[in-house]
């Protein structure tokens, strides 16, 4: 019998291995036209065990119905928080896959990858623009690349002034990448405490003369707006420190404000958050680093440079931290990136800013009453709740669950770790106001049944293909090939 879930879906599908019918063909070879040679014995098999048997039509079918069970961007609404998952639009795509851009060798001579560099040094420049640095690398082939880059620099410079500072403070807020970076750039985390947001007087009270760098993330990863930014990077400099911007959120600022005129020093850029690149699933990435004129012969190298005429790539600099790739990073990534830019153009880079912050609001505009809302000050480009005021026992896992159900990626749960059942929900600035409404509507009816007929919440999901996992032991004990059950 056919399983169908949600969409339509058939939900029980074999593995190739039991669709095998002995003797089916996915191949016709023509005739021999010349005499037979033998292979030699030890390089033939007699048969394959267990190998599946089966047509063309069969493979292209069964590949085609697995497909449509991966829920994505492109399927549906994806409320994940903190990593700005937006739908990209194709065109994008289409520029990546210029034959001259997608095939060219990362060793091609300068004088034959002008195209190639002459992108990438626009995009150097572009990315300085919308962020206020000096100078942008483009390195880094991820975030959390880019932090380690960053953070190298500002070791970098501190030594390069004999200052030996030890300490990293990194707000209670921040993302896991933040204090994994500062501990494999080789200095102690110093964790602080946020009200929402971080306060002069908290970052005050830890800044002494061993704190090399305040690694920060604005907005934070609360979706608020760090207010006293300028204070506390005029603080921090004061007292002979550094300031590390994650710029994971961009996505709420660009077009807008810009880190570099806040007074921060060092930023990565996530390409494949802020200017478009389907990721997820640890697809390719880029982290570019942008920095203050005095922290530029520290960067990673290396560029890309114009004479005005031709594009070089950069000869290495003495100071520089040395390279992060053995090439120039993810050419293709970049190519979306400035497409992206180059599409949108300053106001529309502005727009889709105030875009993705409205939605973000009108998400906490719907729900605000329905779910707890832990901090109400104004909220940028995501939104967090919490399942605090959740009846019928349910939790926010209960609620994550539930959504599958009514057809939804769930959003991100239980991060930021200060917010006690953290639902965190980033609609980017993408989504129509149908679209959110639809999943308002579904947000709100769940909240109701775990008032109601909390079992639904507790037994959730039953519309899809596995219901609850056991997630210890699918961690602990994972079964990673298929095995013939007898
Ligand atoms: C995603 C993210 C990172 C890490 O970036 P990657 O590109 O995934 O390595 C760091 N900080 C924040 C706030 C993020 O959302």
């Amino acid at each position: 019998m056919t399983i169908v879930g949600t969409s339509g879906l058939v939900l029980n599908e074999k593995l190739l291995f039991e669709h095998s019918d002995p003797g089916r063909k996915g191949y016709s070879l023509p005739k021999l036209d010349v005499p037979a040679a033998e292979l030699a014995s030890e390089l033939c098999r007699e048969e394959i065990d267990g190998f599946p048997e089966l047509s063309e039509v069969d493979v292209v079918r069964h590949f085609t119905r697995l497909s449509t069970w991966n829920y994505g961007v492109d399927s549906g609404f994806y409320p994940l928080g903190s990593c700005t998952m937006k739908y990209n639009p194709k065109v994008n795509e289409a520029v990546a896959r210029i034959p001259g851009l997608a095939g060219i060798h990362p060793a091609t001579p300068s004088h034959l990858a002008q195209g190639t560099l002459e992108l990438m040094y626009r995009l150097q420049v572009d990315l300085a623009e919308v962020s206020g640095f000096a100078k942008v690398t483009l390195q880094p082939a991820a975030g959390a690349q880019g932090e380690l880059a960053g953070m190298l620099v500002i070791r970098a410079w501190h030594e390069a002034r004999g200052s030996k500072r030890s300490k990293v403070l990194i707000p209670d807020t921040a993302h896991g990448t933040n204090p994994a970076t500062a501990s494999l750039t080789g200095y102690d985390v110093v964790p602080i405490a946020s009200e929402g947001v971080l306060t002069l007087e908290e970052v005050e009270a830890h800044m002494d003369d061993s704190v090399a760098a305040l690694m920060v993330t604005n907005p934070n990863t609360l979706g608020l707006f760090e207010t006293n930014i300028e204070e506390i990077c005029k603080l921090v400099h004061e007292r002979g420190g550094l300031v590390y911007c994650d710029g994971a959120n961009l996505n709420a600022l660009m077009g807008i404000a810009r880190p570099g005129d806040m007074g921060i020093d060092v930023m990565h850029f996530n390409l494949h958050k802020t200017f478009s690149t389907p990721h997820g699933g640890g697809g390719p990435g880029a982290g570019p680093v942008g920095v203050t004129a005095e922290l530029i012969p520290y960067l990673p190298g290396p560029g890309v440079e114009f004479d005005g005429e031709t594009y070089q790539v950069e000869t290495p600099k003495a100071d520089s931290v040395g390279r992060m790739l053995a090439f120039h990073g993810n050419v293709g990534v970049m190519a979306r990136a400035y497409a992206y830019i180059r599409s949108l153009g300053g106001e529309g880079l502005k727009h889709a800013s105030e875009m993705a912050v409205l939605n973000a609001n009108y998400v906490r505009a719907r729900l605000e009453g329905v779910y707890d809302l832990p901090y109400t000050t104004r909220s940028l480009h995501e939104v967090i709740f919490s399942d605090r005021d959740l009846e019928g026992g349910c939790h926010t896992l209960d609620v994550a669950k539930r959504l599958i159900d009514y057809g939804y990626h769930p959003p991100t749960i239980y991060f930021p770790l200060v917010v006690k059942g953290a639902i965190m929900i980033e609609p980017t600035e993408t989504e129509s106001q149908e679209v959110l409404d639809e999943f308002c509507d579904a947000m709100i009816a769940i909240a109701g049944e775990a008032r109601d007929n909390p079992d639904l919440l507790l037994q959730a999901p039953v519309r899809s293909r596995v219901r609850r996992l056991d997630e210890t032991t699918a961690a602990r004990k994972p079964k990673l090939r298929w095995q013939e059950t007898t």
